[in-house]
Formats: C-alpha cells, structure tokens, sequence
C-alpha cells in the first residue's frame, strides 16, 4: 500500500526568494566553471568505482584523469555492456560496473533486441535527479513572477514494474520518481503543489488514474497558473480524455461525488477530501464542453493558466499545432532534457519559441563528451553516426566546454550508477553558451523514423516488421513493391500509417482480413515499449496500412529530385514527414486496412516470464 503522503506545512522560516536566489547562483557557479567541475566529477566516479569489475577489466588501474581515461576506456552501446547487464539483473551483486548497490533497473524508452533497455541505477541518483527538478522553478519564475500563488494541474503517471530474475525492480525512471520518498514526501515547496493528489498519480490503473487528475484539475480550476505533462502526447490525451467524459467529470462536480468506476479506495479518500458539491462550477464547464469548437479549451476552463509545460522538442514538435489550437497560443515551456541514463539540462529561457528552445547541460550531473556528427546528405538531412568506433573517431570525442557553436554531436556520457563513455543516442547541436557550459538543441534521436508517444521505432524495426507481416500475400502471388510510412497525429491517440503499393500477379482478390493480419503482425513484430502503448497506456492507436495505386512511388520518386534529390542515389525513404508528400501518398490511396486488435504485451522482458 502506499504510503499516506504527510501534509507538507509551510515552515515559518521559509524564504522563497532566498531559495530561489541560491538555485540561480548554483547555476551561475557551476556553468562558469563548468570544465573544473566535470574534471572533479570524473575523477569523483572513477575514484570510487576504481575496484569495479569494468573498470578494471580495461585496465584503468585506478587512474581517474581525462587522459588515461580517454585513452584507455572505449566508447560503447548499450550492447557492449548487455553481458554486464544481465549478469546484475539475475542476481549477481559484485561489484560488476558501480561500487555502490545496483538498487533498481530504470527501462528505458530505447530498446535493444525489441526489449526494453536496462538501466543500472543508485539510490544516490534520486538526489542527482531531485536537485535537476529543483531548478526548473526558480529559473522559471524569473520571466513568470507569482507562480508560487497558485497550483500547477500536471498529469503525472506511474507505469507497470516488473522484477528482473534475481529480484531487482525494473520499472521507468518517472515511475521510480514518483514513488520514491523525494516525491511522495516532498518538504513544503509552493511550487511542487499540484492539483493532483499524490494517489491519484500513484494509481496503477491509468482509466482511474486520469479520470481522478482531471476531476480534481477541473474542480480546482481557478486555482490553476500553468498546466502540463511529461511529453505533449500525454497532454493531449488527457485533453481527449476530457472530451470524452466530461458530462461525468462534471456529474461529479455537480454532486461532490466520485464516479464508482474510480473502486482505488485510495484515490476516492484522497480526492473525496477535496471535493464538495459545485453545481456552478459544472454548469460552466458543461457550458464551455458542450461547444462545438475545442479552440482554447485550456484557457477557456482554467483561465488563470500562463504556461503549457510539456516537451515539445524532437519527436514531441509533431503536437505543436495541436497544442496550439487547445491552449489559443499560450507558451509552450520546454523545462529539461533527462533520461534514464542519467537527468542531463535544463532550459534556461523558458518562455523562448519551442523551434529556439535549448538545453544548458549541468556540470555536476554526469561526466559529458561529445562525438563529432556529419550530416550525410542534404536531401534526408539525416546525421550520419557510424555504429562501432574506429580509434581515430574515438579520439574526435570532445570535452563538454570543447563542443562549437552551431556543430552537431553525439552525447557520451559516463555516469556515477556505472555507465563509462556510454552513447546515450541523441544528437545535439550547439545553439550557445551559459558562462563555459554549452547549451544544445535537441537535434533527434539516432535512427528514429517513427514515435508517436515514448515508443522509438527504426528503420532496421520497421523493415523486419513489413518483412514479417508480407508473408500473409505469398498465397495471393502478391508481393510488396514499395512501402514507406508516417506518424498521424491528426487521430488521437495518433497512429503509425504503413503506405503500400503491391505487385499483384494473382488473380485472387487479397480480402480486408488478410490486410488485417498484416497490420496486426507489424505490431506484434514491433519492441515492446510499441506495445505498451497499444496495450497499456493506449498511448498508440491501431496500426493502419493503406495501399495505393500503381505508380505511386514513381510519383514520390518524380518529386523528390525536382526537390533537389540525386537520381542515381534516390532511395526510397522509410518515413515520411514532409506535408506534400504525405499529401501526394494519400491521394492515391485505394483502401486502408487498421489492426483489427492489440498486439500482445507483458511487463518486464518476456523472457523473464514473471509477472506478479
Ligand atoms: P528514456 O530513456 O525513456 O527516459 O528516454 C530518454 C530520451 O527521451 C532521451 O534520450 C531523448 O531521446 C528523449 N528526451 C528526453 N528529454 C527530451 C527533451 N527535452 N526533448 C526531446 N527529447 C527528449
């Protein structure tokens, strides 16, 4: 059972002004220092870890300079530590990559093999991560005074855990947060009050879960000074999620009632302590629901509301125009950039354009370098990062106060829960400097050709999907000529489109079921975060294949080299963004097929096969 949270009072010391002013100096010390102080945290990870198995199989030898370091410890992936990995995750407790106790495995979005990746963590980091959140407001409070006067309305959630084979919770980095004792116990902060009670974000049953945060949001709603998500498709999906049950929602309200769906007793005595019956309140919100257009809805229903505080960067930029039309142009803030590697910078002009926003990473996180990226081609623009390192790029790798401006890199880092010039996967440009800490824009994930939510789909993925999900046209004598595909975020929850021409020799004609099929095995073939979503979180809607008629991918092909596109190097792309050419597929399209139901999922690695 969680544990009840205790009521955070104000103590009578409590200073805010002061607080805040010591967040912005930490900032100001450790950018302008910001070489000495990744000097010190290197040489911190390496002293302490000098006896780890890792370390020492490498030969480090107890060094903790950047030289010998960098001389002597390779760069790798995840793969290269993957042995490592599930020797801790069955059980063995030696000291393998870190001297201090593996406590937990934070999964991350980033999957290998289709499952999930498996990130080692120290109790010691919830500090690490705390200390990053506890920046974001004081920073933010310089462009919006008053923000200690009110509450935020965020839609927080936790995620299914599971226990690795030798006993280790594996589970994702927010959901670690959210139950931990830095959260749930958080000392009074103005600042860290939500509308949200504790249990309704710790509820496990995410129906329940948003039903209970929206409730209390809408209840509280004048109250309400900024609103958010993590990422700006969960925000959305609460927004949807209010379109859908409003009358309820304000049934509730009406009554100073809880509807007997929400059975988490937990969550009914939490919110049943705030609300009363409110038949104004509803009759305004029923009002505002029941209009035709959704233009504005958030500042329609929480009018006080002066900021949208979701991540809008890489992938996220496909909601803008979606966010934008809910919240009739209110900003879109961008706070931080983290992982489940480690939490890495914060955005120190928050209120900035999200296409401007970047991120100042913190000295004192982690240890950082940065490989070299070269854009390969201008008419993909895709950056080109090799796979395995030659000795000559793993030289190229430079300092944190060594990056220049307007280069793009690949983030290394190596980290006090044991992970050594370890490539994280983002691509990062360098948009300017705060004191000698550089500050980045977030570029993209490395081969990434689809997201919708937290899922991250490549090429390799999505090829060895479609291969699968063909086999279903072999008894019809069809073959797949041609495909590529695209993230629609115009249906929510968005949608991963598969376009298909086919080569037909048959004279049978293939039956919507076996199209279907088709959609289903492409989502059975894909990672298991891609499934969480469908299953889980409902992130993800229902796969969809449209085919199109002959010719279409001439006709792509005909438009990308009058766009400047080489002829004899044209590939086909995998995905798609670019509007007139999703436009040119879909006028072509003959007949769209969608998974007819969820592929299937479990938590944790399925070959774990525990799941209690
Ligand atoms: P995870 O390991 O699942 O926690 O996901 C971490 C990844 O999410 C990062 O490596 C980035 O690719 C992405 N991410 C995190 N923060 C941001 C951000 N502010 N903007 C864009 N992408 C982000």
């Amino acid at each position: 059972m969680p544990e009840a949270p205790k009521s955070p009072f104000k103590p009578l010391d409590y200073n805010l002004a002061e607080k805040n002013k010591k967040v912005l100096q930490f900032i100001e010390d450790v950018t302008a220092n910001a070489d000495e102080v990744q000097k010190r945290v290197l040489a911190e990870i390496l002293s302490r870890n000098a006896s780890v198995e890792y370390l020492q199989k490498h030969g480090l030898n107890s060094h903790t300079d950047r030289e010998t370091f960098k001389k002597i410890m390779p760069v790798i992936t995840y793969e290269d530590i993957q042995p490592d990995i599930n020797r801790i995750a069955n059980g063995d407790t030696s000291p393998i990559l870190c001297s201090n106790p593996i406590s937990e495995f934070l999964t991350s979005s980033g999957t290998s093999g289709g499952e999930r990746k498996l990130m080692p963590t120290i109790e010691e980091e919830l500090k690490r991560r705390t200390l990053l959140y506890s920046l974001l407001m004081p920073v933010m409070s310089q462009s919006v005074p008053g923000l200690d006067k009110g509450k935020g309305m965020y839609f927080l959630f936790v995620k299914s855990e599971a226990k690795t084979p030798g006993g280790l919770l594996a589970r994702p980095v927010l959901t670690s947060y959210y139950k931990s004792s830095h959260f749930k116990e958080r000392p009074y902060d103005p600042y860290t009050n939500y509308t949200s009670p504790n249990q309704t974000i710790l509820c496990p049953d995410s129906y329940q879960s948003m039903y209970s945060q929206l409730l209390c949001g809408l209840y509280q709603n004048k109250e309400v000074l900024r609103v958010g998500a993590v990422f700006a498709s969960g925000f959305i999906r609460a927004i949807r999620f209010l379109e859908k049950h409003w009358t309820s929602l304000c049934n509730d309200i009406r009554n100073g009632t809880i509807n007997p769906q929400i059975t988490d007793p937990l969550v009914r005595d939490a919110v049943m302590k705030i609300l009363k019956p409110d038949p104004k309140l509803a009759d305004f919100i029923e009002v505002e629901c029941s209009k035709d257009s959704w233009q504005g809805i958030i500042t329609r229903l929480w009018p006080n509301t002066k900021y949208v505080d979701v991540i809008v960067t890489g992938t996220m930029s496909q909601y803008i125009p979606t966010l934008d039309r809910y919240s009739n142009g209110l900003p879109l803030v961008c706070t931080m950039y983290a992982s489940s590697e480690c939490y890495f910078g914060v955005n120190l002009n928050p209120l900035c354009k999200p296409s401007e926003v970047s991120y100042t990473l913190i000295p004192t996180m982690c240890y950082y370098e940065f490989l070299p990226v070269h854009r390969n081609n201008g008419v993909t623009n895709s950056p080109s990062v090799p796979i395995s390192l030659s000795e000559k790029e793993q030289q190229e790798l430079v300092d944190l106060v060594d990056v220049r401006l307007g280069q793009e890199y690949e983030l290394v880092v190596t980290t006090y829960s044991g992970l050594y010039r370890y490539r994280v996967g983002d691509v990062l440009r360098v948009a300017g400097f705060k004191n000698k800490a550089p500050q980045f824009n977030f570029i993209c994930r490395k081969n990434v050709v689809l997201s919708i939510d937290s899922d991250k789909t490549d090429e390799v993925e999505l090829q060895n999907a479609v291969q699968n999900a063909v086999n279903h046209l072999i008894p019809f004598d069809a073959t797949l000529a041609e495909y590529t595909s695209y993230a629609d975020t115009s249906t929510i929850p968005g949608h991963y489109v598969l376009i298909w021409e086919l080569s037909l020799k048959g004279s049978t004609p293939i039956p919507p079921s076996v199209f279907e099929d088709c959609c289903l095995t492409i989502e059975e073939s894909l990672n298991s975060v891609y499934r969480q979503g469908r299953v889980s979180d409902k992130s993800i809607g229902p796969l969809e294949i449209k085919i199109v008629s002959p010719g279409t991918f001439d006709k792509l092909m005909d438009y990308a080299i009058s766009l400047g596109a080489s002829i004899n190097q044209y590939k086909t792309p995998r995905c798609v963004k670019f509007a007139p050419i999703v436009e040119l597929l879909n006028s072509r399209v003959v007949s769209t097929y969608f998974s007819p139901k969820c592929p299937k999922w479990v938590p944790g690695h399925t070959q774990w096969n525990n799941q209690d």
